[in-house]
């Protein structure tokens, strides 16, 4: 772990209201950062066109203010971004790295096997070779990244070492959707690199997706950051939480809850860092934080 202080950050996609679990990502993340006297910035990932909303960002940030949560300096909107994506797109398009793919979504469900572990469809590069032709032109399509058949291997700062085949567990992944739309992918890594990132603090859902990250850093030469992701939370039939568990979102807990360190209080006590679930300000828990108190199964969170 890098000892000077680290940039952090919370990257949150504005499709509904917070839930439990990323008030959970977001505590960790900060308590990590300035644990250690870092910065934390906040970006709005609001890529996704048909699904993201600017009310939900700015419900999000005055959820993030509530619990006492604060980012340091300007937000960072995705959405305003196109032109930075463009401009790293045809950087890899210029190194032959990308190629357009035809492919609906029908087509790959139709011949691809789910992935054995856990059910991700690995695309298996149809449109591998394929050109822009006339004809093409006038036909949708995405731009898929090229990856080898190579072995990327990190550490991560709470599951440690970790190893991934890039062609057999991820395959060829999309930078630009057929709707025009930029991928997380792309965007995530470029962003990281040009605010200066160098922590990650994420769910381990994403423990997949690093690989595919750190192939793009190291293509496009940005200094990698150091990768730590957290236990999911969990309802009590052991699925992840979701903008649909009404009972946990951050607008029936405020109405329940008037006080945001309950709710703070709570997920310190989930993630190992209080004995008791008591109130507490986010503030007051800087001295206690510790990724050594952390667990690393996933968490049941239920109010
Ligand atoms: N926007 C992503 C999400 O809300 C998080 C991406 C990240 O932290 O890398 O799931």
């Amino acid at each position: 772990m890098t000892s000077l202080p680290p940039i952090s950050r919370f990257a949150p996609s504005p499709t509904g209201r917070m839930h439990l679990g990323n008030v959970f990502c977001a505590l960790l993340s900060w308590l990590s950062a300035k644990s250690r006297g870092g910065a934390w910035r906040l970006r709005i990932e609001d890529l996704d066109p048909d699904r993201s909303r600017r009310d939900f960002a700015l419900q999000l940030m005055d959820d993030l203010q509530w619990l006492g949560l604060p980012w340091d300096g300007e937000v960072v909107w995705q959405s305003q971004r196109g032109d930075i994506y463009e401009h790293y797109l045809k950087q890899l398009q210029d190194m032959g790295l990308t190629y357009p793919c035809f492919c609906t979504r029908a087509d790959i469900m139709a011949t691809q096997a789910p992935h054995e572990t856990d059910g991700r469809i690995v695309y298996a590069g149809t449109c591998r070779g394929k050109k822009l032709d006339e004809m093409a032109q006038n036909t949708p399509y995405a731009t898929r990244f090229m990856v080898p058949d190579e072995v990327i291997a990190f550490q991560d700062g709470h599951y440690g070492p970790q190893q991934v085949n890039l062609a057999k567990h991820c395959g060829d992944y999309i930078l630009r959707r057929r709707d025009g739309a930029w991928a997380y992918q792309l965007a995530v890594v470029v962003d990281d690199a040009l605010m200066g990132i160098t922590e990650v603090v994420r769910g381990r859902d994403l423990l997949l997706s690093t690989p595919q990250q750190l192939h793009l850093y190291r293509t496009l030469g940005f200094p990698e950051p150091h990768y730590i992701h957290h236990p999911l939370l969990v309802n009590e039939n052991g699925q992840r939480l979701c903008k649909r568990d009404k009972s946990l979102d951050l607008s029936y807990l405020r109405e329940k809850h008037k006080n945001p360190d309950e709710i703070v209080g709570f997920l310190a006590f989930l993630a190992g860092i209080l004995p008791a679930s008591t109130p507490i300000n986010p503030k007051d828990l800087l001295p206690l934080f510790d990724w050594q108190k952390v667990p690393k199964t996933d968490i049941t969170a239920s109010l």
